[in-house]
């Protein structure tokens, strides 16, 4: 399986990190060896002193698609999750700068952890999800999927141009305004809704 993630995908987000907001999608890869699953804690990597947390809304892919039209695009997924795209933001600050690829930053081990999911049928409506992110009990991202710049088809229809979708791929949907710096001992707790989705213990 592979692990796509859209950049910038929120306007606020994308002017907290002085980004221009994209007039297109902007998508990067994990690979598989990034996931973290079952609430697993995160070992605070040696080559990074800014880890960041991203809040974001996960899909999941259920069949093989290429090309895929935006109309029928939502059929491709069937469950919801929530996630962190962990972020070297100090070794993605430097190959920003050098116009170098974020692969050093963002696809590390165990740099996407990711939830449980919800199948696609409990949600009344898809694209307006809520989900937010504590830290250590407070409040530090508070988003919905509503806000996205990009929607759902939308990025299904643009990434499936360039690479097929296959069962069980993840598409890591951006994150809203809010991120900042995880420490050791910090307890970050993610939430579809009101439901508790994902914890994760930085280690
Ligand atoms: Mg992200």
């Amino acid at each position: 399986m592979k692990i796509i993630c859209i950049g910038r995908n929120y306007a606020e987000h994308a002017k907290e990190l002085n980004n221009a907001v994209p007039t297109e999608p902007v998508y990067f890869m994990k690979p598989d060896s990034a996931l973290l699953t079952r609430n697993r804690p995160f070992f605070y990597p040696d080559f990074t002193k800014d880890l960041h947390y991203e809040c974001e809304i996960v899909l999941r892919i259920n069949k093989v698609g290429k090309c895929i039209n935006e109309k029928f695009a939502l059929t491709y997924i069937d469950a919801i999750g929530v996630g962190i795209d962990f972020t070297a933001r100090d070794l993605q600050q430097k190959a920003k700068e050098k116009g170098l690829p974020w692969e050093k930053a963002k696809a590390f081990d165990f740099s996407a952890p990711v939830s449980s999911f919800i199948p696609v049928a409990e949600f009344e409506d898809m694209q307006q999800i809520a989900f937010s992110l504590k830290k250590n009990g407070d409040t530090v991202q508070d988003g919905n999927t509503k806000d996205m710049i990009f929607s759902y088809p939308a990025i299904i229809a643009y990434v499936s141009q360039f690479m097929t979708l296959k069962t069980g791929d993840y598409i890591f949907t951006g994150t809203p305004a809010g991120v900042g710096p995880v420490a050791i001992g910090d307890k970050l707790e993610a939430y579809i809704g009101e439901k508790k989705m994902l914890t994760v213990n930085i280690r």
